[in-house]
């Protein structure tokens, strides 16, 4: 059911989602911007809501983050701005998770591309879209995570999957979740 609220002039829409299995309340904000209050059954709602306007600077805050990222105008410009950027942002992380894996590769390359966040060739060499420096960190993470295991497994087996969760157990969250986000 559709619920909402005013706070500090902004009208917020919410769905209640009452599961048998939540032990906790839980407030998540997907990147169409929907806020989904999951509660166990034995919450009312007015304990909710409480709850829902301790957690509103959070929810604001996300809200805001997606309906930004919306409105992003990729570019030329947007492109040579970030470009560098994205790069410093990307090596860091690869070392960093190179570190365990301890992949061998050969050099590291951000492009401007229209259908894909990452890519990784048969030779050793990663390509990035400059676009995911406009993602949240879990996403970028998950990205680079995902080119970085194609260097070990050069498809999408069970084995790939297992080498992903090592460094990121929440994988097919992140994959859901980028899945929505148009290029
Ligand atoms: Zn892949």
């Amino acid at each position: 059911m559709e619920k909402r609220i005013i706070v500090k002039g902004k009208l917020i829409k919410y769905r209640i989602n009452k599961s048998l299995w939540a032990k906790n309340m839980r407030i998540s904000v997907s990147c169409d911007a929907g806020v989904v209050l999951t509660l166990p059954r034995s919450i009312s709602e007015k304990i909710a809501e409480e709850f829902l306007l301790q957690k509103i600077g959070w929810v604001l805050k996300k809200i805001r983050y997606f309906k930004d990222f919306e409105k992003i105008k990729y570019s030329k410009k947007d492109y040579l701005k970030n470009k560098e950027t994205a790069r410093k942002m990307i090596e860091e992380k690869i070392l960093s998770f190179n570190k365990i894996y301890d992949f061998r590769f050969k050099r590291i390359a951000i492009r401007n591309q229209k259908t894909r966040w990452g890519s990784c060739s048969k030779d050793g060499n990663l390509n990035f879209n400059y676009k995911i420096i406009h993602l949240p960190e879990e996403l970028q993470n998950y990205i680079i995570i995902h080119e970085l295991c194609h260097l070990e497994e050069f498809n999408h087996s069970k084995k790939f999957w297992k080498l992903v969760e090592r460094f990121f157990p929440d994988y097919k969250r992140a994959r859901r979740n980028l899945r929505k986000i148009i290029l």
